[in-house]
């Protein structure tokens, strides 16, 4: 059997609702799960109606009336009218997603996040499994919180395998016999019956779980791009696709942030060795890009990672202590409680700086733990270059005419921090 996934481009409207539903049915016979994500930008909507509602901005409900007219509309078009019953449906859906804005409860804000944002996926699966039965397909939906259980680390829930193994091989593997299975991405369940999510982009870790505890034979990755190329070819021009890599190379590259997969993806197909194949929803019969154990490693390719949105964080003693072992300890336990993510890091004789995403929440946070003992200085606005398999004149091409803020060069990486 196979995962297929479809990310929120892929789903973003009518028309290419019916271009999933064309490459579903071209594998119609085969066993297949087919995990979807929200629709379009529909998750950062859920993320701005959730923080217009917790600062008590009266504009949520307008925002909550546009989220529900979009999916509407893309019902409208599918069907023109006809079939109430998906009317129905997403009715009632919409119903249990406005009762948590009724309830007025707003203090615990990754909690609440978890039980709101997920609905994106819930809405999207709905009328996508609705309309592939409309359309002929023997599509069942599934509510993937039954199956991906995971702890209550909100906003990041980790995921106990043992337990959603054994959920997925009690019910799964007899449905697959006769039915295409759709369910959500991105959302699971605690064991006190709690949604979570398993933050943001997490659909491809939900495919790769589903696949891992299913032992599939492949997952497939359906994306607006022909595969993994060697930079991002909304940011590079002449960019070169990889037609193989190893799942150490794709684990490099998406830790160091290609957007292209959800870092944590890898880890459960290598364990099962399960190939993973990542290619175009616009050209199907490409071959895209097949991460498997033994691809060949084309190291002289380069390959440029640009993250976008960095803060570099400067913390400093308050005393004019020395920032040494003891002091980074706490540090770090600080930025770990805080679930502050570290891009790239340094030290010298009088300040630890990191480079992090710019979350003004976490930062802010930190701040407030750190503030009795340290002084801490943010740079927003910055931009992390990540260069790996790079000559030095290749380098000095992509760096030219830039303020450079940090840099580091370790064996075949280099790292800028640029303005
Ligand atoms: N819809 C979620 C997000 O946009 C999950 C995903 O797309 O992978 O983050
Ligand atoms: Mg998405």
């Amino acid at each position: 059997m196979k995962v297929f996934k479809f990310g929120g481009a892929s789903v973003k409207d009518a028309e290419a609702i019916r271009n999933v539903a064309r490459i579903i049915k071209m594998y119609e016979n085969d066993q297949l799960l087919v995990v979807i994500s929200a629709m379009g930008k529909t998750t950062n909507a859920l993320e701005n109606i959730l923080t217009q509602f917790i600062n008590d901005n009266a504009a949520y409900a307008e925002s909550i009336a546009a989220l529900k007219k979009f999916h509407f509309n893309i019902l409208e078009e599918l069907y023109q009218g006809e079939d109430p019953s998906a009317y129905h449906q997403l009715e009632d859906l919409f119903l249990q997603f406005e009762w948590f804005f009724e309830l007025g409860e707003k203090d615990n804000y990754d909690f609440l996040y978890d039980q709101i944002v997920g609905f994106g996926e819930i809405f999207s699966t709905k009328i996508i499994a609705t309309y592939l039965q409309s359309v002929g397909i023997k599509a069942k939906w599934l509510d993937a919180r039954n199956f991906i259980i995971t702890n209550d680390n909100y906003r990041e829930a980790a995921i106990d395998f043992k337990l959603t193994e054994s959920m997925v091989q009690r019910k799964i593997p007899d449905l697959l016999s006769d039915e295409i299975i759709i369910t959500q991405g991105f959302i699971g369940k605690n064991r006190q019956g709690h949604a979570t999510t398993l933050g943001r982009e997490g659909s491809d870790f939900t495919a790769a779980i589903f696949a891992w505890a299913l032992n599939a034979q492949e997952v497939d990755i359906w994306k607006d791009v022909p595969g993994i190329l060697n930079a991002d070819p909304k940011k590079f021009s002449d960019t070169i696709l990889f037609e193989e890599l190893s799942y150490r190379d794709a684990v490099e590259m998406s830790y160091y942030g290609a957007s292209v997969l959800h870092p944590k993806t890898m880890q459960p197909l290598q364990n099962r060795n399960i190939p993973l194949h990542v290619r175009s929803f616009v050209k199907p019969e490409e071959s895209g890009t097949m991460i498997f154990d033994r691809a060949i490693n084309k190291q002289h390719i380069p390959v440029i990672i640009a993250k976008e949105n960095q803060c570099l964080v400067h913390v400093a003693s308050n005393n004019f202590d020395f920032i040494a072992e003891r002091n980074l300890s706490r540090i770090f336990q600080a930025i770990a409680q805080n679930r502050v993510k570290i891009n790239l890091m340094r030290n010298s004789a009088m300040r630890f700086t990191f480079c992090t995403d710019f979350d003004e929440r976490k930062l802010n946070a930190l701040k407030t733990e750190l503030e009795p003992e340290f002084v801490l200085e943010t740079e927003p606005g910055l931009r992390l270059l990540t260069i790996r398999n790079a000559t030095d004149e290749y380098i000095d091409k992509l760096t030219d005419n830039q303020e450079l803020i940090l840099e580091q060069k370790i064996e075949h990486v280099a790292q800028f921090v640029l303005q």
